[in-house]
C-alpha cells in the first residue's frame, strides 16, 4: 500500500511489450488491450523501500517513489513532429484499457484523478517540476481525446475526466475491485485448456475447454453488460469482475 500517484506512459516499442519495458512498468497495455504485469510488484516502489537499481519499476526520474508507473506498448518509430507515423500509434483500445486498468488501480490504492496524483509522464515536469528528459507521453491526442494541441496538461485533463467517470462507475459495483493475485491467462478465440473451461463455466456455457466464435460472443456480451470494452478477449480486467463477481 502506500502508493499515492499513477504516472502513464508509452513505451516507445511495439504493440507487443518486451523485457525492457516489464522491467521499467508495473504494467504495460498490449496491441489488443491486454494488462500484461510488470516484472516488480507496485509495492517495489512503495514509500519506504530501499529503491535498490533493478528492484523497483524505475519509470519516471526522480519521481518514482509512491508512484505506479502504466505504459501503452506503442510509439515504435515514432517521431515528436508527427506521432501519426508511428508504425504503432496508441489504438483506441489500448488507451480504453490503460483507463479501466487506472480506475480499477485508483480504487485499489485510493489515488484521486487529480492532476497531481494521476498524469501523464509529458505533464510532470509542467505540473510538478520535476525535470524530466523531453518526455512526451502523452503530448498528442490519444483515443477519445479530442484536444488538438501539443498540450499536456489539457490532453491530461481529459484522460483524468474519464478516468474520473469510470472510478466512479467502479465504485458503484457490488464486488470489491483488487489486483487478481495470481494473473491469469489472456484468452481469446483459439485459445483451449483448463482456464478456458473456468471462464466457459463462468459464463453458465458448455465447459469444453475450447475458445470457439460462441464463447466469444459470450465473452464480448458479458464485456458489454459490465462496461467493459467488449472485444471478445478475456484479459486481466474482465477476469477480475468474472472472478470476483462470486465474492
Ligand atoms: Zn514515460
Amino acid at each position: 500500500m502506500g502508493m499515492n500517484r499513477l504516472t502513464w506512459h508509452h513505451t516507445g516499442g511495439g504493440y507487443v511489450p518486451n523485457a525492457i519495458d516489464l522491467a521499467a512498468y508495473h504494467g504495460v497495455i498490449d496491441g489488443d488491450g491486454g494488462f500484461v504485469q510488470g516484472l516488480h510488484q507496485i509495492e517495489a516502489n512503495a514509500p519506504g523501500q530501499a529503491m535498490r537499481p533493478g528492484a523497483y519499476a524505475a519509470h519516471t526520474a526522480r519521481l518514482n517513489t509512491g508512484n505506479i508507473g502504466i505504459s501503452v506498448a506503442s510509439m515504435a518509430g515514432g517521431k515528436w513532429a508527427d506521432p501519426r507515423a508511428s508504425r504503432a500509434f496508441p489504438k483506441p483500445e489500448q488507451i480504453d484499457a490503460l483507463m479501466n486498468n487506472s480506475a480499477r488501480l485508483c480504487v485499489a490504492y485510493g489515488i484521486a484523478p487529480d492532476p497531481r496524483f494521476t498524469l501523464t509522464h509529458a505533464e510532470v515536469e509542467p505540473t510538478l517540476g520535476v525535470k524530466q528528459r523531453q518526455k512526451w507521453d502523452f503530448d498528442y491526442p490519444v483515443g477519445f481525446v479530442k484536444t488538438n494541441t501539443r498540450d499536456p496538461v489539457a490532453i491530461g485533463n481529459e484522460l483524468r475526466q474519464e478516468l474520473a467517470y469510470r472510478i466512479k462507475h467502479m465504485a458503484n459495483r457490488p464486488a470489491p475491485i483488487a489486483p487478481a493475485t495470481a494473473p491469469r491467462p489472456i484468452l481469446r478465440q483459439g485459445s483451449h485448456g483448463n482456464d478456458v473451461r473456468l471462464l466457459q463455466a463462468k459464463l453458465g456455457l458448455e465447459a469444453d475447454g475450447i475458445f470457439g466464435p460462441e464463447t466469444r460472443a459470450a465473452v464480448a456480451a458479458y464485456q458489454k453488460r459490465t462496461n467493459l470494452l467488449p472485444d471478445g478477449v478475456v484479459g486481466t480486467m474482465t477476469w477480475d469482475n468474472l472472478l470476483g463477481a462470486d465474492q
